[in-house]
């Protein structure tokens, strides 16, 4: 699968919001959006009108790029959810939060999506009991994510995680800091998922 190799801090400035990419940094002040709060390259500083089409297109690059998508995967999320019953801009919001390397952030096992794809690609992550490594997974209602016994007790990443246990996550999981281990309580609402996307200027993009 392909991947974005590049400096993942000019996407923030691209986008012109934290898009938190990067775990720790982004809350420090050596973030890049703190630092240079501007776009990156030769016209970063100018001010354009931006037009229907741009809002739209920065709508999607801005979830895409939060969520760690390439466009042909994106685009695949889109279809699906236009297939779906219901609303598609927010089945599109859905099926991405239940993606297994976003729901192992939200969870607080991982401090960025990015880290939290590498150890499920590693094989630290069970989704009941069973070893999962594939990050676009869909965790379903009842299903239960945790960090495999080997991996808790031998990286310090995860040890540090238990000790940390006053940390909040959304309503749609419920989670253990002593055993690592978080449940589905239900599938993600569109009022519980806080990224700052209007997903409405995607479904326009992608309906032209
Ligand atoms: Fe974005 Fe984080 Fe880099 Fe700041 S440190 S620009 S939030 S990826």
């Amino acid at each position: 699968m392909a991947r974005y190799t590049d400096p993942v801090c000019r996407l923030c400035r691209r986008e012109g919001e934290k898009l938190y990419l990067k775990g720790e940094r982004c809350y420090s002040d050596k973030c890049a959006i703190v630092r240079k709060p501007v776009a990156p390259g030769q016209h970063g500083q100018s001010r354009k009108k931006v037009s229907e089409y741009g809002l739209q297109l920065r709508a999607k690059q801005k979830a895409k790029r939060t969520y760690g998508l390439m466009e042909k995967q994106f685009r695949s999320y889109f279809e699906r959810a236009e297939r779906m019953r219901g609303i598609t801009g927010e089945n599109l919001l859905q099926m991405l939060e239940r993606r297994l390397d976003n729901t192992v952030y939200r969870l607080g096992f991982a401090s960025s999506r990015a880290q939290a794809r590498q150890f499920v690609r590693h094989g630290h992550i069970l989704v009941d009991g069973k070893r999962v490594n594939i990050p676009s997974y869909l965790v379903d209602t009842n299903q239960t994510i945790s960090v495999a016994q080997k991996s808790l007790d031998k990286m310090d990443h995860f040890k540090m995680v238990r000790e940390e246990a006053d940390k909040t996550v959304p309503e749609w999981l419920q989670v253990d800091f002593d055993k690592l281990e978080g449940i589905v309580s239900h599938l993600p609402a569109r009022d519980e998922i806080d990224t700052p996307v209007e997903e409405h200027l995607i479904v326009e993009l992608y309906s032209k």
